[in-house]
């Protein structure tokens, strides 16, 4: 059988992930989190008393973080369980200066095209169609307004238990866009061959029709 590969990519909050993991389910493809991966670096930078504006300190502990994607959905760096930590608001604020350091991504892209290997794959992120998997069969760039992004992770927050303002969203997400889209090397970008979705006013179960119509015609499942 074919291996398939779905990209998709956009803005900070734009439901990517929501998105993602529901085909990936449907399909019976592994879903990968690439936005987890800068996460659980950056988790680690803090943990161990590194400042993420410090690129040469940050990337001195590249061999020492070891981040393992579960099958269930949880995230490891070396052995822990990061996966709601990662996204407190400490690790939020900080991921985009960890995620402009060449030598980190290096680092983390040639583990997601490692996992891309395994089989068919949805891997979600920022640079999948761009830089990642530039072969990808089906790109998607998925965008929503800063508003209703905002909104969608306050209730998200809220249903985790993590603490937080719809106007510290607000400004978090646009910093980070910001940041993810200058820096120098595989910038937050929508690829040429890439199908611009936006879902401002569109329900999850609406994206995800929109996105199987997409997949369908492109390769047929
Ligand atoms: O997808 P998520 O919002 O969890 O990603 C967190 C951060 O990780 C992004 O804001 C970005 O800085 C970085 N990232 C990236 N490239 C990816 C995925 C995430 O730079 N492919």
């Amino acid at each position: 059988m074919k291996k398939i590969s779905i990209a998709i990519d956009g803005p900070a909050a734009a439901g990517k992930s929501t998105i993602a993991k529901s085909i990936a389910k449907i399909l019976g493809y592994t879903y990968i989190d690439t936005g987890a991966m800068y996460r659980a670096f950056t988790y680690y930078v803090l943990k161990n008393g590194i400042d993420p504006k410090d690129e040469q300190a940050s990337i001195s502990v590249i061999n020492k973080v070891n981040i393992v994607l579960d099958p269930s959905g949880k995230v490891f760096c070396n052995d822990e369980d990061v996966t709601l930590v990662i996204r407190s608001n400490e690790v939020s604020k900080n991921v985009s200066f960890i995620a402009s350091y060449k030598e980190i991504r290096l680092a983390l892209v040639k583990l997601q095209r490692q996992m891309a290997k395994s089989g068919s794959v949805v891997m979600d992120g920022r640079d999948i169609g761009t830089y990642v998997l530039p072969n990808a069969d089906v790109k998607i760039f998925q965008v929503a307004s800063v508003k209703a992004r905002a909104e969608r992770r306050y209730k998200e927050n809220l249903e985790k238990g993590i603490p937080c303002s719809i106007e510290q969203l607000e400004e978090d997400i646009q910093m980070r866009d910001y940041l993810d889209s200058h820096r120098d090397f595989a910038p937050l970008k929508q690829a040429d061959d890439a199908i611009l979705l936006d879902t401002s006013d569109l329900s999850i179960e609406e994206v995800v029709k929109k996105v199987l119509e997409i997949i369908n015609e492109k390769v047929g499942v």
